[in-house]
């Protein structure tokens, strides 16, 4: 395990770094864009050795779902944040109503100094230089706080920006929860934290002390509907592949479907068949994770056994019914008439359990979400047109894909993020540049201006020019 990172180095980092972003406010895009080619290099020449340091926090997770999920998802941020910053940093000209013409106005794109980011283990390296290469783009100085469950990537992720950056431009401080909690206090121009609703609720606390602004990306029960006009088959592949990614430690992972009632049998059977045809087997299979600790893993067996032992029925796939776990790849399960109240359908469960409720109606399957946190992302799956638009027009989420999972969080344009519960504030694409940039409003005014018109001592021309613009507006 790294020892935290020291107190006083913690503080002489931040001070560093806010002197700088002070001393330097204006940072013009040669060198935005030469810190980000340097994070594009870091990445590009160390992609293998921050999967295998990936692989070897979790026990088995492969390089190719780090690929894709981690460097992947960071090489599209980089690319289309590379192609659009010069645009995004421009000032933006907006009109000017004629009660105040002939000035003109615009929106002045700044940094905002010194952006704290805190990010927790599931993908440790998207989640972590993900924020870090928005708050660059922006003209940022950036601490980094990756999560200590994940020791071996955190390391590597410091040593690598420790060769590539000032650490009053980015650097990286390591510990645990103790450690957060006193990087959290820092008084930094903008905290951007992704990981559980309950220390965001603790993260948003620290911030309110220091009125600094946060955006927190946090977890939460995403629900999937399957409706009645779905084809199964193809609707249970996909919601497998989404479940099952990273063995469900996904923060948008569908964490319950409902089916139409009289469908759970059939629901479970093409789940079952899809289970096989992405994972032929769990333990020993390379491409199916492990639960990052023995501490996780326990907690979601007990949560379980609680579901079975309160009358729920579990059907475990990819592993004999009774056989014992012998790793901490834990066989999907699709739990049954699980009860109201239990932990299983109100805790957030971050494995590979997928509870199945059966709906009457739709208006009961949307009463059921409502009556619930808003959650991260909802999925739908079906034809009926107008099933699908009430279902979006009467639920709010973070973020929604149709016929599909997870997959809006790969659209560039689609901003990511969360809302009530699980989470406020979005990035990705030019919504994470602007959360991370001081948009300041500027109004120049006209030597012809008569704005005198509105001065004491106020009388008959006041009134009659006021007069006039009330009739016009
Ligand atoms: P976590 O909240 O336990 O930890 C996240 C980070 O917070 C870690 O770096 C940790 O050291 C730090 N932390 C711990 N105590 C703290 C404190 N008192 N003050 C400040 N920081 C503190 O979350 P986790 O277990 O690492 O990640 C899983 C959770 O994150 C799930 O709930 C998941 O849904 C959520 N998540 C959300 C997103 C998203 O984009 N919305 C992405 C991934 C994970």
């Amino acid at each position: 395990m790294t020892p935290n990172t020291d107190s006083t180095t913690l503080h002489a980092l931040f001070a560093a770094q806010h002197q700088a972003s002070r001393a330097q406010i204006e940072v013009p895009l040669t060198l935005r864009r030469d810190r980000l080619l340097r994070m594009r290099t870091l990445i590009n020449e160390n992609g293998s050795a921050l999967a295998q340091a990936v692989q070897a926090d979790f026990g088995v997770r492969s390089p190719q779902l780090t690929e894709i999920a981690d460097l992947f998802v960071l090489r599209t941020l980089m690319s289309h944040t590379l192609k659009s910053l010069a645009r995004w940093m421009k000032p933006v000209k907006v009109s000017t109503p004629l009660y105040l013409q002939p000035a003109h106005a615009y929106l002045q794109r700044q940094p905002l100094g010194v952006v704290g980011v805190v990010s927790p283990w599931n993908y440790p390296v998207q989640l972590a230089l993900g924020p870090v290469i928005t708050a660059l783009a922006a003209g940022n100085r950036v601490m980094l706080k990756p999560s200590e469950l994940t020791p071996e990537t955190s390391a590597l992720m410091a040593s690598l920006i420790e060769k590539a950056f000032a650490p009053d431009e980015l650097c990286v401080v390591q510990g645990d929860g103790a450690l957060a909690a006193e990087f959290s206090g820092l008084p930094f121009d903008h905290l951007f934290f992704t990981g559980s609703t309950a220390v965001g609720r603790i993260v948003a606390r620290a911030a309110a002390a220091n009125l600094t602004p946060t955006t927190l990306e946090l977890g939460g029960k995403s629900p999937c509907i399957v409706d009645a006009s779905c084809d199964l088959e193809a609707a249970a592949i996909k919601i497998a592949h989404g479940k099952l990614l990273n063995a469900g430690q996904t923060c948008i992972a569908p964490d319950y479907v409902m089916v139409p009632k009289g469908q759970e049998a059939a629901f479970g059977d093409a789940f079952a068949r899809a289970v096989h045809t992405l994972f032929p087997a769990i333990e020993g299979n390379a491409d199916y994770a492990a639960i990052i600790s023995p501490r996780h893993h326990a907690r979601l067996q007990a949560m379980l056994a609680a579901a079975e032992g309160e009358g729920a029925r579990v059907q475990v796939i990819g592993r004999p019914a009774g056989a014992p776990a012998v790793s901490r790849q834990m066989p999907p399960a699709l739990v049954f008439g699980a009860a109201a109240g239990s932990k299983l359908l109100d805790e957030e469960i971050f494995g590979p359990i997928l509870p199945v409720l059966p709906y009457d109606s739709l208006d009961e399957a949307i009463a059921y979400i409502n009556a619930r946190p808003r959650p991260l992302a909802l999925y739908w799956f079906g034809t009926d047109t107008h099933a699908r638009d009430a279902v979006l027009a009467r639920t709010v989420s973070g973020g929604v894909t149709i016929n599909d999972t997870l997959m809006h969080i790969a659209h560039e344009n689609l901003p990511f993020g969360g809302v009530g519960d699980s989470g406020w504030g979005s990035y990705h694409g030019e919504a994470g540049f602007l959360r991370l940039t001081q948009q300041k409003p500027v109004l120049v005014q006209s030597k012809w201006a008569r704005g005198d018109l509105f001065y004491p001592p106020y009388g008959k021309r006041f009134d009659q020019v006021m007069g006039l613009l009330k009739r016009w507006l």
